[in-house]
């Protein structure tokens, strides 16, 4: 069983991020999941993937307050500290509480992996990227970014200065500027993961009854490049759909997207707003088509449910993390199967 973890499994959205806040979520968080491997068969294996929006923001800001000190780090190697981080503290918490549970499960061993996922460099995002991430600006202050660090503004698909490895400096109105004194947001590239580059790694840990949190953030975006070597590029990857290719790659037969609602809804924010218990494939397909899930949040989740019981998972489970166990037993969530 593959478990991706939203980011309410980490901070919270009224929170600051500091490091107690992060280890009470985490540890709530784990307290959840022991609970499912205590029901598990002794044969049962688990593996985790989480989101890193937040963290990996902090650690950008860090970077460029930090600047004229030390030199700041290219966002990828910034993609690989947000694993390092957010798995130590999954780790090292899954560690106490298996310990603590004792028997069987205090011999589960833990570990992370900092873990890249292979991208296209002829993705099309790349060329037009599309996810918006950190703080929202008024037309100045984007200009201000324009003048002094070398951002654009707009700029019109396929431009030639959206450097694919280190720089993706690009801003973009991302609301009408009617509605909002900062329309304006950076954007980055958010290319279709390919493949799990340790995929193979992980899959012989899993089997070896390790407990591995990997694909973290969506993993670290890499393409293969003229020579056939592994190369960092300026991207995020959707951790939904990266958690999908990992399901793929340690052969899961249930794939479990843990976030902030129950349920994923028809009608989502609409008077006739209901909950979906079960959908099959095709239903799925056809709800995702009429727009029921928002691009960039419960969009990304369903079409990786879908990808994934496409590929031959049994199935694949929308809920949240207080209801995981009922979940589990199909009393709770969005159950998606062939
Ligand atoms: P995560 O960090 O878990 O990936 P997201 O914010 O990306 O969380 O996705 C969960 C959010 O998706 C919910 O909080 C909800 O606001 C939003 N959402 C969009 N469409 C739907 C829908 N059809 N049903 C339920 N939630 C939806
Ligand atoms: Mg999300």
């Amino acid at each position: 069983m593959l478990i991706a973890l939203g980011g309410n499994a980490i901070k919270r959205a009224n929170e600051a991020g500091t490091t107690e806040e992060q280890l009470r979520n985490v540890s709530i968080t784990c307290e959840q999941i022991v609970g499912l491997i205590k029901r598990q068969g002794e044969d049962d294996r688990i593996a985790i993937t989480h989101g890193n929006g937040p963290q990996v923001g902090n650690l950008l800001v860090q970077q460029e307050a930090g600047a004229y000190l030390v030199p700041p780090q290219a966002f990828d190697v910034v993609g690989s500290m947000s694993q390092g981080q957010i798995g130590y503290m999954f780790q090292q918490t899954l560690q106490n509480y298996l310990r603590a549970a004792g028997g069987r499960l205090a011999s589960i061993p833990v570990v992370s992996v900092v873990n890249q996922v292979l991208v296209s460099p002829d993705d099309p995002e790349f060329l037009d990227p599309t996810k918006p991430i950190g703080n929202f600006f008024s037309r100045e202050e984007a200009e201000g970014l324009m003048n002094t660090k070398g951002y654009v503004i707009d700029p019109p698909a396929g431009r030639e200065y959206l450097d694919k490895k280190r720089t993706g400096f690009v801003i973009k109105q991302v609301v009408p500027a009617e509605s909002s004194p900062k329309p304006y947001r950076r954007v980055v590239p958010s290319p279709d993961p390919i493949e799990n580059v340790e995929g193979g790694a992980i899959k012989r840990l899993v089997d070896m009854g390790v407990v591995v949190i990997a694909s973290g953030g969506g993993g670290i975006p890499v393409i293969r490049n003229e020579e056939g070597s592994l190369e960092g590029v300026f991207a995020v990857i959707d951790k939904d759909k990266a958690g999908e290719r990992m399901a793929e790659a340690i052969e899961a037969t249930h794939f479990l997207i843990l976030t902030d609602v129950e349920n994923a809804m028809l009608d989502y924010g609409k008077p006739t707003q209901r909950p979906i218990n079960d959908m099959s494939l095709e239903e799925a397909e056809m709800y995702l088509t009429e727009g029921h899930f928002l691009r960039g949040s419960m969009g990304p989740k369903v079409e990786a449910c879908i990808r994934f019981i496409k590929w031959g998972g049994e199935r694949a489970i929308i809920s949240s993390l207080e209801r995981v166990v009922d979940a589990m037993d199909g009393r709770a969530g969005t159950h998606i199967h062939p």
